[in-house]
């Protein structure tokens, strides 16, 4: 960080966070010291090890919560940083790590503080930007387990009085999500890092943060400052002077901002061609109904990828067909008439559901996951299968299967769809029988195998999340590989270049629906691909959509 020339006394330095510049009150948050005493009590081995299976039991709950919140306040991709944690706690070096401490008779925890601070001083050690962040979240782990140890809250969610500008030592990404944003104007840290979990979490939820500050005065505590996250400073108690030019600045983001949104908005209801004649479908992806509304709001001509799995993940127990069904049916109407794609249940590798007791594997992502768990357990299939036909007599929804290697798999999944036809038509029941079937690209397989699946099917979608994964042969859920699946793009590309010819060759049609559908930096390619749709998460429809315009 260069310090700008003539740097006036008040002005401290940091890492911006998401842009934005707020003015308003600083609020220090003193965390309470804890309650400790000077020998803590050590009970006997087995009550301490209970105590700590207890504690990380109700933190996995606290996760899960978490996760869903995340969900709704910045969305899935940041909530997984939770899902990851959740995994972490069950992790073997982990649990090895506390059995080891708690052999050598220390209270719980003391065995939870030594087993988390050596995990952490391992990553940080490794000397990479990357790694030495995920330090701070075995340390968020740590806070919250050893919360539940002690049955104490954090103080933060219940810091109230009028908008400020919220300045701590460091904040957990747990305590970022949980921020209350009509109340948080912005917030400072003295420690902190650009790749860190917290730091994502502020971009998502468009929270002005600057992190890295290192010191501010204890005097400044209810002093008037102006938090610039665009230039990465802090001005304290600042002259009218400052003000002013700060204002000034203000104003003028809010100009382009309006600008820039009231032409977005202008492109909503009309549909995303290219410069050069191209039109692309923009869809959303969602995990269920409550989305239906955001994703109309935002101009989604239909649903690319419902995540079906997620209506089984709130269950306690398998969701029979008449729950299934209105659970599709209300999106299909809440649709009106836009198309609903639905998802076959993907189950299993990272998406694991108790009640489906699924064996444990050596590599789960490679293991027994969704189309595999689906054409295994025939009768769990049809009912998701009935439910699907049953609902698509109330809107236009289509089936997509998700993990495809082979035609095989594509034809057994409509032999089983058309057993359920004839036993629907049977019954007197209604559906679509046009209702179309498609297949997701997750696998090098399926890219290989294009041609031939699309004499089966209606209608491809890519899932770049996965084809990353089985392409890079890294796992998607170690953050430790996130660097190296950002680095290598390219083979994805030219995968789905490959995809999309063979399909176009056999007249089909071709979406994409993982997260690299929603980077712009890749808008232009899709478009020379000729790609027919972009499904993307409710919060990038806009901006998507801007983009392709943009493109030749
Ligand atoms: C994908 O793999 O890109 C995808 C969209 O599916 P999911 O992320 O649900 O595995
Ligand atoms: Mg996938």
């Amino acid at each position: 960080m260069t310090p700008p020339k003539n740097k006036p006394q008040n002005l401290l330095l940091g890492i911006g966070i998401g842009g934005g510049r707020v003015a308003g009150t600083l609020r220090f948050f003193n965390r309470p010291p804890k309650k400790t005493t000077a020998t803590p009590k050590v009970g006997t081995p087995s009550d301490e090890w209970k105590r700590i299976e207890k504690a990380l039991e109700a933190t996995a709950a606290r996760l899960d919560t978490l996760y869903k919140h995340t969900w709704g306040a910045a969305g899935l991709e940041e909530a997984k940083i939770f899902e990851i944690h959740g995994m972490l706690l069950q992790d073997d070096d982990f649990l090895e790590a506390l059995q080891a401490e708690h052999q050598k008779g220390l209270c719980a925890e003391e065995t939870l503080r030594k087993a988390t601070a050596s995990i952490a001083a391992t990553l940080e050690a490794l000397h990479d930007p990357y790694l030495a962040a995920r330090a701070a979240d075995v340390r968020d782990l740590s806070a919250q387990i050893m919360q539940a140890l002690s049955g104490e809250e954090s103080a933060l969610p219940h810091l109230g009085g009028s908008p400020f500008i919220l300045v701590a030592d460091d904040l957990s990404p747990s305590e970022t999500v949980m921020l209350d944003r009509s109340l948080i104007l912005g917030f400072v840290t003295l420690h902190g890092t650009q790749n860190s979990h917290t730091a994502i979490l502020a971009r998502a939820m468009g929270i002005p943060a600057l992190v890295a500050v290192g010191n501010i005065p204890a005097e400044a505590d209810g002093a008037e400052a102006l938090l610039d996250a665009a230039e990465g400073t802090l001005t304290l108690s600042p002259t009218d002077e400052q003000r002013r030019v700060f204002s000034e600045k203000q104003s003028h983001d809010n100009r382009i901002a309006e600008e820039h949104d009231r032409y977005l908005r202008s492109l909503i209801n009309k549909p995303a061609v290219t410069r050069g004649g191209h039109r692309i479908l923009i869809y959303a992806n969602i995990g269920g109904g409550n989305e239906v509304e955001s994703l109309l709001a935002g101009g989604a001509e239909g649903i690319g990828l419902l995540r079906s799995e997620f209506l089984y993940l709130r269950e306690d127990d398998y969701p029979d067909e008449e729950k299934l069904f209105c659970a599709y049916s209300d999106i299909a109407l809440k649709m009106q008439g836009k198309r609903t794609v639905i998802r076959t249940l993907d189950v299993g590798a990272d998406k694991q559901i108790p009640y489906f007791d699924l064996p444990a594997e050596e590599n789960p992502a490679l293991g027994f996951r969704a189309i595999r768990v689906c054409l295994a357990r025939k009768s769990l299939f049809k009912t998701q299968l009935r439910a699907i036909l049953r609902a698509s007599a109330v809107g236009k929804l289509a089936l997509m299967l998700p993990m495809v290697v082979s035609v095989d798999e594509v034809k057994q999944s409509k032999l089983l769809l058309e057993e359920c036809k004839a036993e629907l038509c049977r019954e007197n029941r209604f559906f679509d029988p046009e209702l179309e079937l498609g297949i997701m690209i997750e696998t090098p397989a399926a890219v290989v195998m294009c041609r031939e699946l699309a004499e089966e099917v209606d209608f491809f979608s890519v899932g770049t999340n996965d084809l990353s994964q089985y392409t890079l042969a890294a796992d998607r859920q170690n953050p430790a590989l996130a660097t190296l699946c950002e680095e290598n793009t390219e083979p994805i590309m030219r995968m789905i270049e490959q995809a999309a010819k063979a399909i176009h060759e056999a007249g089909g049609w071709i979406g994409i629906c993982g997260e690299m559908a929603a980077d712009l930096r890749f808008t232009q390619r899709f478009a020379d691909m000729r790609v027919d749709e972009l499904s993307v998460s409710p919060p990038y429809l806009l901006g998507i959509r801007g983009k392709v315009t943009e493109c030749i």
